[in-house]
């Protein structure tokens, strides 16, 4: 697997893969990688000729009292994992090549990104917005890969690519999990043992809310209030939200009557964890 770190570089060998007319998917990552990012990776090298991931720990997404500077960085290891799931490249831009100076131009999705996390992150979504928009026009994939660990990330994504015409397909992959439930993410290491079981609650809290409103027994008001004190029960420190919403528009409902999707953030010390499930409109 190649390794570069500029634009001019990641243009020139996709140019060459263009010129010979094969497809490319790119899966935009913040490296640390584990199994979802590289189901993400397998979802692209089933689907395109030719794989670019990116590794970037993007400081435009991080607010100011978050991770940034103690955000997991293992390039090394992160290219043996690439190389194993024949990826072809690797783009590994550094914050100069990403953010020159005078950089000064942003990407809002706003009534997309105001809500769930964002209300406790407000320019967490603009920073990823940006920087996704500069990978995609930077690499211009065919396709481009993104974790429904991340729903409402994706969601965002979804709309801007189509709203700024963007000529890439947006590809949704399901959450990767471990064999005990708890999504997959490169903040799980923050998690000392009595925490990592105290995590299991937020997946079986919305696998139980999910469950229940599928079968037409319940609203979502009244999963909302189970779901937060099912959280705060289990020994969650703090709920962000536990939110049931139509699954494109993300707009709260107040009854299942389409696809919905319930979603949820909540702190464990200092680590905040999010997750989502799909909600099936009761069959009538
Ligand atoms: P990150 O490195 O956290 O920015 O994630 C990069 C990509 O991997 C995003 O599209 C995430 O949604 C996706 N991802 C992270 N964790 C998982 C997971 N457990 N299952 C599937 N995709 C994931």
């Amino acid at each position: 697997m190649d390794i570069v770190r500029n634009i001019t570089d990641l243009r020139s060998v996709v140019g060459g893969w263009r010129a010979k007319s094969e497809s490319v998917g790119l899966i935009p990552t913040m490296g640390a990688l584990h199994d979802g990012h590289l189901a993400l990776v397998h979802a692209s090298t089933q689907s395109c000729n030719r794989s670019v991931a990116s590794i970037f720990v993007n400081p435009a997404q991080f607010g100011l009292n978050e991770d940034l500077d103690s955000y997991p960085r293992r390039e090394a290891r992160d290219v043996e994992l690439l190389e194993s799931a024949r990826c072809d490249l690797l783009f590994a831009p550094t914050a100069d090549v990403m953010y020159p100076d005078g950089f000064a131009t942003t990407v809002q999705v706003p009534r997309l990104a105001d809500r769930l996390c964002g209300k406790a992150r407000p320019h967490h979504f603009g920073g990823v917005a940006t920087v996704v928009t500069k990978l995609l026009l930077q690499c211009l994939p065919d396709r481009a890969f993104f974790g429904e660990k991340d729903y409402q990330q994706l969601q965002i994504i979804m709309r801007m690519a189509r709203d700024l015409d963007i000529p890439v397909k947006i590809v949704g992959v399901p959450t990767v999990r471990d064999a005990d439930g708890l999504a997959l993410s490169s903040r799980n290491q923050y998690l000392d043992e009595n925490a990592r079981g105290v995590s299991l609650a937020l997946n079986q809290a919305l696998r139980d809310a999910a469950e229940r409103l599928s079968s037409g027994r319940t609203s979502p008001e009244e999963e909302r209030r189970r779901g937060i004190m099912a959280l705060l029960d289990a020994g969650f420190d703090k709920v962000d939200y536990f939110e049931i919403c139509d699954a494109e528009t993300l707009d709260p409902l107040t009854s299942v009557i389409r696809p919905a999707r319930v979603l949820a953030a909540a702190h464990l010390g200092k680590t905040r964890l999010i997750d989502n499930m799909a909600v099936d409109p009761p069959s009538i």
